[in-house]
């Protein structure tokens, strides 16, 4: 399952960061989901809750942003969605993909207060 593997390096990442802080215990973490990374939010949460047992992210709030893909519609110009979409929301028209994130990345972590 893609999401464990991707969970994992999640985890060492905070693991490290943790230990750099100082920080005994995760609350919030961060996640961006780039368009095109191909992740299940859900599957990553189910994944994140049962794997950060015994790592300082055991039992943190997973918040997981969406990044937005560019495109292009030849009537309303460059739009940003957080969907894959080849007819236009506001014309109805034609859509190009311009680009869009295939990563995910951690974008913030916030410690438990002592
Ligand atoms: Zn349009």
């Amino acid at each position: 399952m893609h999401e464990v593997s991707i969970c994992e390096a999640l985890l060492d990442q905070l693991t490290s960061l943790a230990a750099q802080q100082g920080w005994p215990r995760l609350r919030r973490v961060w996640v961006r989901l780039g368009l095109l990374s191909g992740v299940v939010p859900d599957a990553l949460e189910f994944a994140f809750a049962a794997m950060a047992t015994g790592t300082p992210a055991e039992g943190a709030e997973l918040l997981l942003e969406n990044e937005p893909g560019h495109f292009d519609c030849a009537v309303c110009g460059e739009l940003e969605l957080e969907r894959m979409d080849f007819t236009c929301p506001q014309c109805g028209g034609a859509l190009q993909l311009l680009r869009a994130g295939r990563d995910l990345w951690l974008s913030g972590v916030e410690p438990m207060p002592s």
